[in-house]
C-alpha cells in the first residue's frame, strides 16, 4: 500500500483525473485518503488531494509525494464520494469540486506549527523536542527523527494539535487589554491620592480595586464610561498596563445569546414533527416537506427536532439564504444550542470562517447553521439536514460546480441514513411536485402560532394612478397609508421589486408587457438595436411605437433603481427619514446589520430595500409593507418569474404586523390581473401551484422537464453562432426523440466582456446518458478550448438564465 492516487489541483480538463505517486516511507503509516499533499508535476510543485491508496499502479517510474500538509484528513471519506458525485452531477473538475467543500484558507500559503495542549508528558522525544515551549514550529518537527505515525497519535489523543497560520491577507485576530500593574492595597493609595478634579480616573481606578483582574478595552470603556485618554493617563502613571490578547475568532458573542427552551408545540406542529422524529430515531433517510404559513412555527419544529439528533450523539445542519442568515436568525440556534452551534456566513472573514470551519472539524460543535456552502460541513455523524427557504435560489451556486444544495443535502442524507427537512411558505415548483406524488413526506401548517391572521394585501393599480395624473412610483394609497403610519409611531418596509439589468417594454397606459408568441415569457429590451429578443427560441422583433393592446404611445421599456425612489419618496413625505438598503449600502462588511439595528431602534421611520429586505426580518413596530412594483420580475427573460413573484409577494407581506399591532400591505401594480399577484393577496399557493403547473406543463418546463443550459462564449461573434450550432447539431443526433434541443440562442446578455454568448438549452424527461453526450460533444471543442479561448459552460438544471 505506498501509492496514492492524487487529484492535482492543476484546473483543466486534460488533467481531471487522478494521479499515482509513491509514498515515502516516512509517510507511509500516516498518510490516509483526504489529505492534502505536495506532489511534483512537470516542472512545478503543486498541492493535491488523496483521494486513495493502493498496492500497486499500471504506471512505471512514478515520481515521490514530497510534503503532507495535514495530519488528519480535511476531507472525510464520505465528502471524497460526495465530491466525486458533484463533479460527475454538475459536470465540473473534481479539484473544483473537491475544493468547493473547504473554506478558502486552505486553499492559500500557510505555514504550520505544532502546538502542545497537555501538561501531561510526552514521550521522551517529544519533550526534547519542545524544550519546554508551548508551540514549535512544524520545521522542527520535521527536522528532527520522530515519526510521522507517532506525531498522529498524539494528535488523535488530543495531546498535540496542529495550527495553520496564514503567510499573506489574514492576520490573527489581537485585543487589547487592560489590567491592574500594582496590587489592589497600592491601588487603593493611589486612589486616595488622586487629586479630587481627576474624577474620571478615580472612577476607572476604582473599578480595578473592586475587580482585579484583566478586561479587554473597548469593553472596559462601556462597563466605566469612560474613554481611551484616561486609561492612558492611568498607564503613564504605573497603575495599569495594557497588552496585546490574541482571540480565536469567534464572529458571535456566545454570552450575548439568552438560552431559550423548547416551547409546547401546537396541534399541527407535533403532527409534523412526529414523522420526523421516527425517521431520526430509526436512522431512516426521508425527504420532508414543511409547508408553513410565515409565523406557523417551522423554526421551533427544526429546533425540536435538532434537539432529538444531538440527544442521539449526532450532528445536525441547518441552511438558510444568506440573506435571513441575520443575527436575529443565529440567535434563535444561538439561544437553544449554545456553544455547540458554528456560523458558516459569507459576510465573516476568510479567517472566522476557517476557526468556524475548524470548529467542525475538530468536532467542538455539533450544529452548523450557514448559507449554501455549510451542506459540505466536515461532520462524520450527520442525523439531519435542514434547508430553510428551501425555494430560495441562491442555494443553486453559479459558479463551477455548479451544484444545488438542496441535491447535495438529499445525496448526503441518503449516505448518511438521516432525514432531510425543506421548509417553506412558498416551495418551489419542483419540490411541491415531488411532494404531492409523495416521494416527499409533506406537511401543512396553515396557522401561526399567535393565532392572527396574515395581514391583509391590498393591490393598487397603478394604471388608474396615471390616469387620475400622477406620475410618481407612488400610488395616492400608499402615500396616505405611509403617513398614517408615521402619525402613529409606527414602521413602514418598502420594497422596490427589481432584478438585474434585464428590461422589458411595458405600456403604462394599459400594462401590456410585450411577450414571445412561443415561449410565453418576456421579450428582452436590446437597447443597441432598439429591438425586442426572446431568450429562449430566438424570435425577434422591432419594438412597436403604440401599444399593440390599446395603441397608446406610452409604451416603453422599464426599470428603477432604489437611489432615485429614495429622491422621490422625501420629496413626497419630507418628514420621514429613510434607511435605504440595497447592494450599494451594504457592500461594506457589516453594515447590513447596522442598518437593519437603526431601523430595529427606530432611528427612521421608513426602510427602503430591494430584495434583500423581504426575508428573515422581523420588527414588531412595522405596521405597512409596501410593494412598489410588484410585476418587475415578472417579465424577466425567466420561466420561474410567476413563481418568483408569487414567492416574494407572499414572503415581503409576512413582514407585516407580525406581533401585537396588526398589518396591512400594499402591493402596486400594472398587472392586478395577473396570477402570481391575484394569488399571492390571498395567500393562496394551492390554486397557484395549480395554475403554475398547468403553464410549465405547456411549455414543457421543470418539474415536468428537465433543463440543461450550454453557453458558449467567444469574441468572434460568428464562431460563437457556430460552435453553438454544431453542439446543437451532434446533440440532436445523440439524444432521444423526447428530447427538445433549442438555440444557438443569444444569451440574455449577449455580450459580456467583448465576448459574444450563445447558448443551446435542452429539456428532456429521461435522458440516462446525457451527461456522457455532453461530455463527449464538448471533448471534441477541447482543442480549441485550449489553444483558441473558446469557452463553453455547462449547467445542468439552471436557475439563472443569463
Ligand atoms: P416560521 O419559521 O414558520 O416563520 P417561527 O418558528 O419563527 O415560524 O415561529 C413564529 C413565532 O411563533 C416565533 O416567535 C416563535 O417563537 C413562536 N412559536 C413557535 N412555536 C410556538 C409554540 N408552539 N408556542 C408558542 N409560540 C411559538
Ligand atoms: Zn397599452
Ligand atoms: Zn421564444
Amino acid at each position: 500500500m505506498n501509492i496514492a492516487k492524487v487529484i492535482v489541483d492543476v484546473p483543466t480538463s486534460s488533467t481531471n483525473q487522478t494521479f499515482d505517486y509513491v509514498i515515502p516511507e516516512k509517510f507511509i503509516e500516516m498518510l490516509t485518503a483526504g489529505m492534502r499533499v505536495i506532489v511534483p508535476f512537470g516542472p512545478r510543485k503543486i498541492m493535491g488531494f488523496v483521494v486513495d491508496i493502493t498496492s500497486e499502479s499500471s504506471f512505471t517510474k512514478l515520481k515521490e509525494i514530497l510534503d503532507v500538509l495535514d495530519l488528519t484528513p480535511v476531507l472525510t471519506e464520505e465528502l471524497l464520494e460526495l465530491g466525486k458525485w458533484v463533479a460527475e452531477e454538475t459536470l465540473s473538475l473534481s479539484i473544483t469540486a473537491l475544493q468547493a467543500m473547504l473554506p478558502q484558507v486552505l486553499k492559500s500559503q500557510y505555514r504550520k506549527e505544532l502546538i502542545r495542549q497537555t501538561d501531561d508528558k510526552l514521550p521522551d522525544e517529544m519533550e526534547t523536542l519542545f524544550a519546554g515551549r508551548g508551540y514549535i514550529p512544524f520545521e522542527e518537527f520535521e527536522a528532527s527523527s520522530i515519526s510521522y505515525y507517532q506525531l498522529q497519535k498524539l494528535i488523535e489523543t488530543g495531546d498535540l494539535s496542529i495550527d495553520y497560520l496564514v503567510k499573506s491577507r489574514i492576520t490573527k485576530k489581537q485585543l487589547t487589554m487592560v489590567k491592574p500593574a500594582k496590587a489592589t492595597h497600592l491601588l487603593e493609595e493611589a486612589l486616595v491620592d488622586l487629586p479630587r478634579s481627576a474624577k474620571k480616573q478615580k472612577q476607572l481606578l476604582s473599578f480595578f480595586v473592586e475587580n482585579d483582574k484583566e478586561v479587554e478595552k473597548q469593553e472596559l470603556l462601556k462597563k466605566v464610561n469612560t474613554t481611551a485618554s484616561t486609561v492612558k493617563a492611568l498607564v503613564e502613571k504605573g497603575l495599569l498596563d495594557t497588552f496585546q490578547q490574541e482571540v480565536l475568532r469567534n464572529p458571535y458573542n456566545d454570552e450575548d445569546f439568552p438560552r431559550t427552551s423548547p416551547l409546547e408545540l401546537t396541534k399541527q406542529q407535533r403532527e409534523a414533527i412526529q414523522p420526523i422524529n421516527e425517521s431520526i430515531e430509526m436512522n431512516k433517510h426521508d425527504v420532508f416537506l414543511v409547508h408553513g404559513v410565515t409565523g406557523s412555527g417551522k423554526t421551533e419544529i427544526y429546533l425540536q427536532a435538532i434537539q432529538n439528533v444531538l440527544n442521539k450523539g449526532k450532528e445536525a445542519i441547518v441552511l438558510v439564504p444568506e440573506i435571513s442568515l441575520t443575527p436575529q436568525m443565529v440567535n434563535r440556534f444561538k439561544g437553544r444550542f449554545g456553544s455547540n452551534v458554528a456560523v458558516m456566513h459569507s459576510a465573516l472573514s476568510a479567517g472566522e470562517k476557517f476557526d468556524e470551519w475548524r470548529r467542525i472539524h475538530r468536532k467542538e460543535v455539533k450544529v452548523v447553521v450557514g448559507a449554501r456552502s455549510a451542506v459540505f460541513a466536515p461532520f462524520e455523524n450527520l442525523g439531519i439536514i435542514i434547508i430553510d427557504e428551501e425555494h430560495e435560489t441562491t442555494y443553486k451556486q453559479e459558479d463551477q460546480p455548479r451544484y444545488h444544495a438542496r441535491d447535495v443535502a438529499i445525496h448526503r442524507g441518503q449516505n448518511n441514513n438521516c432525514p432531510v427537512i425543506l421548509g417553506s411558505a412558498t416551495p418551489a415548483l419542483e419540490t411541491y411536485a415531488r411532494a404531492s406524488k409523495g416521494v416527499y413526506k409533506l406537511s401543512t401548517l396553515d396557522e401561526r402560532t399567535n393565532g392572527k391572521a396574515m395581514p391583509e394585501i391590498k393591490i393598487i393599480d397603478m394604471r388608474n394612478e396615471l390616469h387620475a395624473g400622477n406620475r410618481t412610483m407612488f400610488s395616492r394609497k400608499l402615500k396616505e397609508k405611509i403617513e398614517q403610519c408615521l402619525e402613529k409611531g409606527e414602521q413602514v418596509v418598502l420594497m422596490l421589486n427589481r432584478r438585474g439589468y434585464s428590461t422589458f417594454v411595458m405600456c403604462r397606459d394599459c400594462g401590456h408587457v410585450k411577450e414571445c408568441p412561443h415561449c410565453d415569457i418576456a421579450l428582452t429590451y436590446h437597447k443597441n438595436s432598439h429591438q425586442l429578443k426572446c431568450h429562449y427560441c430566438s424570435y425577434e422583433e422591432k419594438v412597436p411605437e403604440l401599444c399593440p393592446e390599446c395603441e397608446s404611445d406610452l409604451i416603453r421599456y422599464f426599470g428603477t433603481g432604489t437611489q432615485k425612489v429614495e429622491e422621490s419618496l422625501t420629496k413626497l413625505i419630507p418628514e420621514a427619514t429613510v434607511i435605504r438598503m440595497d447592494v450599494d449600502t451594504t457592500r461594506r462588511k457589516g453594515s447590513h446589520e447596522k442598518l437593519l439595528k437603526q431601523f430595529a431602534e427606530r432611528k427612521a421611520d421608513i426602510l427602503l430595500g430591494t430584495q434583500m429586505i423581504a426575508k428573515g426580518l422581523d420588527f414588531e413596530n412595522v405596521t405597512l409593507v409596501g410593494v412598489l412594483t410588484a410585476d418587475s420580475m415578472l417579465h424577466l427573460p425567466d420561466f420561474r418569474s410567476s413563481e418568483k413573484t408569487f414567492q416574494l409577494l407572499t414572503q415581503v407581506s409576512g413582514r407585516a404586523g407580525r406581533h401585537e399591532l396588526p398589518g396591512e400591505v400594499i402591493v402596486q401594480t400594472y398587472t392586478p390581473d395577473h396570477y402570481s399577484i391575484e394569488l399571492a393577496s390571498e395567500y393562496n399557493f394551492n390554486e397557484f401551484y395549480k395554475r403554475e403547473m398547468a403553464t410549465r406543463k405547456v411549455f414543457q418546463y421543470p418539474p415536468y422537464f428537465y433543463l440543461a443550459l450550454i453557453t458558449v462564449s467567444h469574441e468572434n461573434n460568428v464562431k460563437a453562432v457556430q460552435t453553438t450550432q454544431q453542439i446543437a447539431q451532434l446533440l440532436m443526433k445523440a439524444v432521444g426523440n423526447n428530447t427538445v434541443v433549442l438555440g444557438p440562442t443569444p444569451s440574455p446578455i449577449p455580450r459580456i466582456k467583448d465576448r459574444y454568448r450563445y447558448q443551446c438549452m435542452i429539456k428532456y424527461r429521461d435522458e440516462p446518458h446525457l451527461r456522457k453526450y455532453i461530455n463527449k460533444i464538448i471533448n471534441v471543442f477541447a482543442d480549441e478550448v485550449r489553444k483558441n479561448d473558446l469557452l463553453i459552460t455547462v449547467d445542468m438544471q439552471p436557475y439563472h438564465m443569463m
